[in-house]
Formats: structure tokens, sequence, C-alpha cells
């Protein structure tokens, strides 16, 4: 339900040298299942940062349905974000992990429960609400942490290697649960990752990043079956 523009985006953090992220030029278009693929270090969690506005845009426009974000709290982003390392609150449920971003933003408690319980259901989660993170698989924290996302009803996705702590098989079950989440929420997803199978196997669009520049942009046929 976005479209989002990256208009020339350079990054470079204070004390280095050379540009992380360099004249990164990018439409995405509405509902687009993006990823971001390449090496480590190439730049890929920068620049999904800046698009969170967790890390500052040193030059160039980032725009959300043509409005300019550079100078927009995260908060007011509509944006939701899953990390590589889940960074669920240890001491909170399943339940109170999902719900704690919306008690922030003072919605009111019957909405909540409908958002976590809404959630739940699309993640196969029901039976885990009362648990802690320690008490679940890694399948079930990185449900947990999709449900955290879910809730939010965020416009866009944000995932930054989202399964590479969990072992081979369980990726690619997740890998077709995420597919199917992009079907059923109709968001725009941003995915990084370093792995080229997952990238094929998700993307409308992939961008093959190095040395913080765009090398290429197509779909997987496009990128990977040319004669
Ligand atoms: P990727 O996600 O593709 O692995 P990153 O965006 O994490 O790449 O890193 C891109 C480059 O920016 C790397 O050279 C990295 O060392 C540098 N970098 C990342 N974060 C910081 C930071 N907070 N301060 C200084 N340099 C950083
Ligand atoms: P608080 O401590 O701020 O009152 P809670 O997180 O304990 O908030 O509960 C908020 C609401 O969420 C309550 O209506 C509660 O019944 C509901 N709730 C909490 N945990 C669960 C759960 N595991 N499953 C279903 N509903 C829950």
């Amino acid at each position: 339900m976005v479209e989002l523009n990256l208009d020339h985006i350079y990054k470079k953090y204070p004390g280095n040298d050379n540009y992380s992220v360099s004249d990164f030029n990018l439409h995405i278009k509405d509902q687009e299942f993006i990823v971001f693929v390449g090496p480590s270090g190439c730049g890929k969690s920068t620049t999904i940062r800046m698009i969170a506005g967790l890390e500052d845009i040193t030059d160039g426009e980032l725009k959300m349905d043509g409005q300019v974000m550079n100078d927009i709290a995260p908060k007011d982003r509509d944006i939701a974000m899953v990390f590589q390392n889940y960074a669920l609150y240890p001491n909170m449920s399943v339940y109170d992990n999902m719900a704690f971003s919306l008690k922030i933003q003072h919605i009111n408690k019957a909405e909540i429960k409908k958002r976590v319980a809404n959630a739940a259901e699309i993640l196969g989660l029901e039976d885990f609400l009362d648990r802690k993170p320690a008490a679940l698989s890694g399948g079930q924290r990185q449900r947990v942490a999709l449900g955290r996302a879910i809730v939010r009803k965020a416009k866009l996705f944000l995932l930054d290697e989202p399964l590479s702590n969990l072992d081979a098989k369980l990726r690619v079950s997740m890998r077709a649960q995420i597919a199917q989440l992009h079907q059923r929420l109709k968001t725009n997803m941003i995915y990084v990752t370093h792995d080229q199978v997952e990238a094929m196997t998700m993307a409308d669009r992939i961008v093959l990043t190095k040395h913080g520049k765009i090398q290429q942009v197509g779909t997987p046929a496009e990128l990977y079956n040319q004669p």
C-alpha cells in the first residue's frame, strides 16, 4: 500500500573514510516483495536501517508515497522491522512481546487483544501465548518476531536476515510462510539476505548489491536465467 523511492541515497558513518552506501537509487512499487542480496558488508543493513529511520541519511532523499521521510522519526514511519536475532523481550510472554509496541502507542486493550489473536492465528502461535521466549523453538521465536511486526499493521515490512539463525530445513519452511504472509497482508516487503537461493524463491525483484552500490535490479528470471 505504499510506493517507496530511494533517490540517490548515500551513507557515510562518522569516522569512516568510505561511503557504506553510495548512490542507491530504487523505486519500489506498491505491494512489491524486494530482496536485497549481496555479500556481508555491502551495505544491505545500512540501507534498510536508513529506511526504518534508525540511521541518518548522509545524502539523498527517501520518499514514501511522495513524502520526504529523511527527518521523520522511526515511530512515525508506518514500518515494521524484523531482525536476525529476533530481539524478543526475554522476560515477557509471547502475548506481551506482541502487545508491547501497541501498549506504548496507547491502543486500547480490546484492539490489542484482537490484533494479537489475529497474528497468533496467522502464525499458528495460539497455544504459545503464555510462554516466555526461552521456552520456544527457534522457528517459534522467529514467528513471534513476525507477529510483533504484523500487529503494527504497518504498510512496509523490513526483514534483515530473519532466517539466518535457523537450520536449513526450517529456513525453507519459514520462507514459504513469509511468502504466504506477503500474499495475505499485501504489504511491501524488503528482505535482506546473503543467500541467493532465498532471494530467487521469494523476490518479485532482486537488488544485487556490492560495495554499497546497486549492481543490478530485476526479477529472479531476468537476473539468473540469462542465456
Ligand atoms: P551488510 O548488511 O551488507 O552486511 P552493512 O550495512 O552492515 O552491510 O555494512 C556496510 C559497511 O558499513 C561495512 O563496511 C561496515 O563495516 C560499515 N558499517 C556498518 N555499520 C557501521 C557503524 N555503525 N559504524 C561504522 N561503520 C559501519
Ligand atoms: P496489563 O498488565 O497492562 O493489564 P496484560 O498484558 O496483563 O496487561 O493484559 C492485557 C490484556 O491482554 C488483558 O485483557 C488480558 O486478558 C489479555 N491477555 C494477556 N495475556 C494474554 C494471553 N496469553 N492470551 C490472551 N489474552 C491475554
